[in-house]
């Protein structure tokens, strides 16, 4: 655990927790909740909650209802406003016409299957670092149409709009300890999508925007996450948007190791308190 650290501006702290409301609550976000609310209540600092709902495909309301009672029931309070996502969607299309002005973003037209047989008998074709085979530019510079197209980011003009080198501090650990002053390297990750065909936003293009919309100073969340931040703090840069200090934390398992998951229904916090667990106890066993 991270032990508590003091520096100027301590009372400024705003952490936040931003859960997916497709699935049940589940120990490994208890985990996160409580990292999160303890990062800023040791510092006399804010706490809020921003529910993730851009997936239209996948948030159901009944999932955002849990989010707010399992959080009560572990005792975990927030600081309103909460913020939506699904309502926010103005400031990311602002933010990704931004971005098309600066030509960094290209549209693309590619379905799965065209990126596989682009890539097929390739043996040794890059990963980024969540194992996904980096897109191999089949639509740039093509003249693709504008409609039901995702929007890629163009990795080397962004990066070859970056004046200083790009880094995060983080004060938390990555995968492999990492901590300091971190050298970021999004050009692992290629041309990311930024707009999603079906929905037209992305994960980190509205994680950015709500990041500073929310003030949030520490950006509290799991490892899982570590090297994603580089694509954040690009992104960031590119909009001139400030930068948070970056606290990431261990990861839950289950037994034997197995990544918790919300389609995993046993280790839900429901389903805990319907076995008996009390919040004291689940705090325990999770270090708390
Ligand atoms: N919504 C993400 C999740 O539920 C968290 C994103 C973040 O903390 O940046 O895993």
């Amino acid at each position: 655990m991270v032990p508590p650290m003091n520096h100027p501006g301590d009372k400024n702290v705003t952490t936040r927790f931003a859960p997916s409301p497709n699935g049940l609550l589940h120990m490994g976000h208890a985990y996160s909740a409580l990292f999160s609310a303890r990062h800023a209540q040791d510092r006399g600092g804010r706490f809020v909650l921003r529910i993730e709902d851009i997936d239209t495909t996948r948030a159901r309301e009944e999932y955002v209802r849990a989010i707010a009672e399992d959080l009560r029931w572990l005792g975990v309070s927030w600081q309103e406003p909460v913020l939506r996502q699904s309502r926010n969607m103005a400031a990311y299309q602002d933010a990704l016409r931004k971005l098309r002005d600066l030509g960094v973003l290209y549209p693309c037209a590619c379905s799965r299957k065209d990126i596989r047989q682009a890539i097929a008998g390739k043996p040794h074709w890059p990963c980024d670092p969540d194992g996904a085979p980096l897109y191999p530019g089949t639509c740039k510079g093509r003249d693709v149409a504008r409609h039901d197209v995702a929007w890629r980011l163009d990795m080397d003009k962004a990066l070859s709009a970056l004046g200083a080198p790009l880094t995060w501090q983080e004060e938390g650990s990555g995968p492999a300890a990492e901590r300091g002053i971190i050298a970021a390297r999004p050009q692992d990750w290629g041309d990311v999508i930024l707009a999603r065909r079906d929905i037209g936003v992305s994960y980190h293009i509205a994680v950015v925007v709500d990041d500073a919309a929310q003030g949030i100073t520490h950006v509290t969340r799991g490892q899982d996450l570590f090297h994603a931040s580089a694509i954040h703090r690009l992104l960031q840069r590119l909009l001139g948007l400030p930068e948070p200090v970056y606290v990431h934390h261990r990861l839950i398992t289950g037994e034997g190791g197995r990544k918790l998951s919300k389609s995993l229904a046993d280790t839900s916090l429901r389903a805990l308190r319907a076995a008996g667990m009390s919040p004291g106890e689940l705090k325990r066993r999770l270090g708390f």
